[in-house]
């Protein structure tokens, strides 16, 4: 036919194009509605006019980065329904406008959860609300009554930095709060406690003023449940998100094309192009995985985040399903019963597929969630039973979280052989929260390798030390498991197992749903900053993508000079040294400008060394460094280790600079104020 190549791009182009304009109706489907969007309030953004079309009396707005402060907030609403019978509309802020919310009746007040991310920040969604709070002048929002929780960690430097500013600005606005300001501590581990305490608080305060009546909790449904009788196209088996259903596949020359854009609310199903173990010792192992994102129109940078989207092992689900005695081969479709609820997942799906792909039904479960099944309890002596330990903090801690159960494990061992079969599906698809992404520093140069993610993550499994089933966490296990599969490796001596095919085949040939999350920890633009590194364990990861970039740049420019790159790293043992081939060949590149310091804190007959004590030992350096204006970077253990690096520095300031503690702790805030300081901690 004599085409050339451009002849070639153009019919391909014509063919794709006829493709995509069969294919409209669809697409047009996909594009205005991502998953997250499925059936919200008609598309309206104004909250007033919501509220009132659907005869709403009560507001609840989350700003959610993870999903936990969405997760509070649907609990919180769902107890004032199921309470006080109030109509409630629990909403995503992000999905709203809010110049009118002082318009709002005078009897509705609005509870807000609000979730801190980075450095004091609103999470992303809820980024244009803070504008617009900041923005609000005296008495713009005098009318507004609300309640707040805010969801933080105090090991951070900006401890619920975001909901503190909320309440700020609300403030000066003329808002009137009502009960206390409520702060959940993910540092210390006591977010649901903490919770509790302020909601039992701020109900009492509620009542009061709105004149409510309590009675018994009745769980009132807010979708309706239908079953189906046959898997069609439409159906979801667990795909992460519509654009995977058979109904909407694209494909070209019998390549499936996938639309995007992925983020949060899509993943990208990406290729494992390489898995191994980096370190495998008695009690830990540590898995590196390389995953292509080509044709994707993804983008990372140095020092970002991957998001990996699990599913659950095959013995959770199996658990799952078999104390509500649940058929997973049901068939069923959900609808909202009014227009300001969406549908959590891709739905018409199956109860085996919600269970294994949509639900977190591992982890520990809260005391408020397992107090609410006190309802559904298969008889007297079981309900009392729960109502006993929901009632009781401490006996909860001991009996439930003491012994690592989840929720099917907790009421398994409530009831015996007793099946919990009076729970409807429904309630159980309300009550746990969507199965989430989980995040990791991406150790890989986007320098250096623009189209492949590497992952480094330390396998949690740790066996029960009250002699139950090992405690396993649901990636990081998943992620092993498909080490093992890659490398033809035997698996039955895993904890557990997953179905690594997916759904309809999807993940078929080691896929795995991903999607990149922007962050700000980045080198300095100026190579000859000196930088200062602290990343003990999986905390090495981006450090590693840090000084692959260095290398890559340096072979990339003549007559570079770069600046001091000092990089502490502790590990247990010699055997769990993370890339410990790979550091010398770096140093090697980079001609005595990076520099590794190494310490152990497990090994036999010698003493535990942690990081902060290597950075006393070279103090001079690292206040030569900080004086000649170091970017610090901390990655790794949010609660011992940041702290611990942060105490070690302002000790070492105090010191040289011959001032107070107090000052020097100041200049430490400032230097993490102006991003010369940085943490990136879990
Ligand atoms: P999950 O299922 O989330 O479980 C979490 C923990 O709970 C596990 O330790 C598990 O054993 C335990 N657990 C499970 N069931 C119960 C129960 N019933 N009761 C009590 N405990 C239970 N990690 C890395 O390894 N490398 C990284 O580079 C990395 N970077 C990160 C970057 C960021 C920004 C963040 C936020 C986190 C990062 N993490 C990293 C942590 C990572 O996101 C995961 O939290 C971690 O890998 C565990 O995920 P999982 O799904 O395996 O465990």
């Amino acid at each position: 036919l004599g085409l050339d190549n451009t002849d070639f791009y153009v019919l391909c182009g014509l063919a794709l194009a006829i493709g995509l304009y069969l294919k409209r109706d669809t697409l047009k489907e996909l594009f205005m509605s991502n998953d997250d969007d499925i059936t919200i309030s008609g598309g309206s953004r104004d909250i007033v006019e919501v509220l009132r079309e659907n005869g709403k009396n009560y507001l609840v707005l989350f700003g959610s980065q993870t999903g936990t402060a969405e997760d509070y907030a649907k609990k919180f609403a769902k107890e004032l329904a199921a309470k006080f019978e109030l109509n409630v509309m629990c909403a995503d802020i992000e999905k709203y406008d809010y110049h009118n919310l002082n318009e709002l009746p005078s009897n509705v007040v609005v509870s807000f959860f609000i979730s801190t991310y980075g450095e004091g920040d609103f999470p992303d969604g809820a980024v244009q609300f803070e504008e617009f709070l900041q923005n609000a002048e005296s008495s713009d929002l005098e009318n507004l009554k609300y309640t707040i929780f805010g969801l933080g960690n105090s090991t951070y430097e900006f401890y619920n930095g975001a909901a503190k500013k909320a309440v700020k600005y609300l403030d000066q606005a003329g808002s009137k709060i009502i009960g206390k300001f409520g702060q959940g501590d993910d540092g210390a581990g006591t977010t649901d406690e903490d919770f509790l305490s302020w909601k039992s608080d701020v109900l009492e305060v509620l009542k009061d003023q709105l004149h409510l009546d309590e009675h018994e909790q009745r769980y009132i449904p807010s979708f309706k449940f239908e079953k189906l009788g046959s898997i069609e196209e439409k159906v979801s088996l667990g795909e992460p998100s519509l654009q995977y259903l058979p109904c909407n596949k694209l494909s070209f020359n019998d390549e499936n094309i996938q639309l995007g854009p992925y983020d949060l609310h899509q993943p990208f199903v990406a290729p494992v192009v390489k898995s191994f173990e980096l370190c495998k010792g008695k009690e830990r192992s540590c898995i590196h995985t390389e995953i292509d994102i080509s044709g994707s129109n993804m983008k990372y940078s140095t020092g970002d985040h991957a998001g990996v989207w699990p599913s659950n092992a095959d013995e959770k689900v199996k658990d799952f399903l078999d104390i509500f005695n649940l058929d997973p081969e049901t068939i069923f479709d959900l609808s909202p019963l009014d227009s300001t609820i969406k549908v959590p997942f891709p739905t018409p799906t199956t109860i085996g597929a919600a269970a294994r792909h949509y639900m977190e039904i591992t982890g520990p479960v809260s005391r408020q969630t397992f107090g609410l099944f006190e309802q559904f309890a298969p008889n007297e002596d079981i309900k009392a039973k729960i109502a006993e330990l929901a009632n009781d903090k401490s006996a909860f801690a001991k009996e439930i979280h003491g012994k690592y159960y989840n929720l099917a494990d907790a009421l398994k061992e409530l009831s015996g052989e007793n099946k919990w079969d009076k729970v409807s599906f429904v309630f159980l698809i309300e009550t746990i929260p969507r199965l989430q992404p989980r995040y990791y520093s991406i150790s890989s140069s986007s320098l250096c390798e623009k189209q492949t993610i590497h992952v480094t993550s330390i396998v949690e499994d740790f066996p029960n030390p009250e002699g139950g089933k090992p405690v396993v966490g649901v990636t990081t296990n998943l992620l092993r498991n498909i080490e093992y599969a890659f490398n033809g490796k035997d698996n039955k001596d895993l904890p557990v197992h997953y179905d690594l095919n997916g759904p309809r085949s999807l993940f078929k040939n080691f896929k795995i749903p991903i999607h990149v999350r922007r962050s700000t920890f980045k080198l300095p633009s100026n190579p000859s900053t000196p930088v200062l590194m602290f990343g003990p364990g999986t905390g090495v990861a981006p450090f590693r993508g840090f000084i692959r970039e260095r290398v890559k740049f340096i072979e990339n420019q003549e007559n570079v000079k770069l600046g001091k790159h000092l990089l502490f790293y502790g590990s247990r043992n010699k055997d769990d040294f993370l890339y410990q081939n790979e550091w010398p060949e770096y140093a090697k590149k980079l001609d005595g400008s990076f520099e590794m310091i190494v310490c152990h804190s497990r090994l036999p007959n010698e003493k535990k060394v942690y990081i902060q004590d290597k950075l006393i030992e070279r103090e001079a350096d690292v206040l030569g460094m900080i004086n000649n204006g170091a970017f610090i970077y901390v990655c790794g253990d949010a609660k011992g280790m940041a702290q611990g690096v942060s105490a070690a520095l302002v000790d070492i300031l105090s010191r040289g600079k011959s001032i107070e503690k107090a000052e020097a702790s100041e200049m430490i805030k400032m230097l993490k104020t102006s991003g010369r300081y940085q943490e990136d901690v879990w």
